[in-house]
């Protein structure tokens, strides 16, 4: 079975308690290998000068280039990340590809006020979420699912970060993506 890698893509280090939560959930919600992916290498170009925002869509193509060569492979960083339509995204993946992305600089909101849970807990969700579109799921209203839209940390807030069964079921009949 194809591991997930985890690889820290970020600028400042890595909170190792952050992203092996982030491991030992994509873990349990695709019940498969998942291991953390080290490199040096970090998606610069990606940098956009006017948005001062990195593209989201850059770093996807460049994850498939510098990162594992199998498997499915999410870059977690801590750079802002968009997309040319929206303001902002929390992450982006290739709808049944191998490629996904999540950032934590829109996740911080109210941390400082709530504490350092909230953030592992919301980047968790975004990170099964963007791993969930790799695996070919697409948007879901079912109750709580993580598959449901978040446009603003309240929606994050708001859902688990378990797929629905519907979800699941439908995971079952991907195959291997
Ligand atoms: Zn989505
Ligand atoms: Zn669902």
């Amino acid at each position: 079975m194809d591991p997930i890698f985890v690889w820290w893509i970020g600028e400042e280090e890595p909170d190792p308690q952050l992203v092996e939560h982030v491991r030992l959930h994509l873990a349990r919600a695709f019940r498969r290998p998942a291991a953390i992916w080290d490199g040096e290498a970090r998606p610069r170009h990606a940098f956009d000068p006017r948005r001062r925002q990195h593209a989201s869509g850059v770093i996807l193509r460049w994850l498939l280039e510098a990162g594992p060569g199998g498997g499915k492979v999410l870059g977690v960083t801590d750079r802002d990340l968009f997309i040319p339509i929206l303001t902002y995204v929390f992450g982006e993946a290739q709808l049944g590809g191998r490629a996904a992305v999540v950032s934590t600089a829109r996740l911080v909101e109210d941390v400082e006020l709530v504490g350092p849970q909230l953030l592992v807990e919301r980047l968790a969700k975004e990170a099964v979420h963007e791993i969930g579109h790799a695996f070919g799921l697409v948007h879901c209203d079912g109750e709580g699912c993580v598959m449901g839209r978040s446009p603003a940390v309240r929606e994050v807030d708001a859902k688990s970060s378990e797929l629905c069964a519907e979800c699941r079921a439908r995971l079952g009949t991907q195959g291997e993506g």
